[in-house]
């Protein structure tokens, strides 16, 4: 395996205990990378919360795959506490605004002109905040659903969550929505206890049923169809590319196994140990958007014919 680490500072590079010119080390990277979407293409790209934090959507674990705070809320907590509920959408109406004001950044735009030019046969992300798609992406997967649509777990209606942020104002006209800054990619922010405990939860404005998030929980499982989808997607396949990911959580993880089973390369550019390290032929250790664009440009000049 060869680990490089590429458009880092100066500073970070010579903590990492690599050597040469930022710029250098930074180019090395980028043909790197770029030679394995030549050789591999089409691929199977596995995004994590390092490609939104560019957006202003914090990550939940730092660069040694730790929790940066609190766990966030586990699904059998959610569903069977109704104080840990109040909580929940206490904080994530005062956060969803900042969430739903996010752009994309120049990863999901790389991403998405390297799907447009025929290289990837599928992005699958684990981020809940739609940017791929906001990006102009169109072969999307949104492994762990959509912070963007709210699901009734009783009569299966679905509302977008606009109109649930408007029915949590409605029953909580004294509290604004207004976040200093939002702290988790789930759009969580820190509260005061008093907030919390005031806070009212509509039911389902049609059975009176409980609303959550269309997004997979901690401690809750990924639909099968949706993940049979994923793996069908992965063993058209050539390879896989990972950006901004530790690959953590089992979910995502078990592509890149499933792939170094069946012999598929893996290249991984995530700034950071992650946990299909060992299974990577190259592990960029860089800032995703930086390396990704010096990528693209290098297959501008010399394009890859397109196999999809
Ligand atoms: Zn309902």
């Amino acid at each position: 395996m060869s680990t490089l680490a590429a458009g880092l500072p100066a500073a970070r590079q010579a903590a990492d205990g690599t050597t040469g010119e930022p710029s250098t080390a930074a180019a090395t990277g980028a043909r790197a990378l770029a030679a394995f979407i030549r050789t591999h293409a089409p691929l199977f790209v596995l995004t994590g919360a390092g490609c939104s934090t560019d957006s202003g959507i914090p990550d939940y674990r730092d660069e040694a795959g730790h929790w940066k705070r609190a766990e966030p809320i586990r699904y059998q907590r959610f569903v069977r506490e109704p104080a840990a509920r109040r909580r929940y959408w206490a904080r994530s109406f005062v956060g969803w605004p900042r969430v739903a004001a996010a752009r994309p950044n120049i990863t999901h735009r790389t991403l998405a002109a390297l799907e447009a030019r025929g290289l990837v046969t599928q992005i699958v992300t684990q981020n809940v905040d739609g940017l791929h798609q906001r990006s102009g992406a169109r072969r999307v997967l949104d492994l762990h659903g959509r912070l963007d649509v709210v699901d009734c777990l009783d009569c299966g209606l679905r509302l977008p969550r606009e109109r649930m942020q408007a029915l949590l104002a409605q029953h909580n006209p004294d509290c604004v929505p207004v976040a200093p800054e939002v702290s988790a990619p789930d759009g969580d922010v820190l509260l005061g206890d008093a907030v919390q405990a005031g806070f009212r939860v509509p039911d389902c404005p049609r059975c009176g049923g409980m609303l959550k998030p269309a997004v997979v929980f901690f401690g809750e499982n990924v639909p099968r169809p949706r993940v049979a989808h994923a793996m069908d997607q992965l063993a058209r396949a050539g390879g896989v590319l990972v950006v901004g990911s530790s690959l953590t959580v089992f979910s995502g993880y078990r592509f890149c196994r499933q792939a170094a089973q069946a012999g598929q390369p893996i290249a991984i550019l995530n700034l950071g140990h992650t946990r299909a390290d060992d299974l990577a032929g190259l592990k960029l250790n860089a800032a995703c958007g930086p390396t990704l664009t010096a990528a693209l440009a290098l297959l501008e000049q010399a394009p890859p014919r397109p196999s999809v």
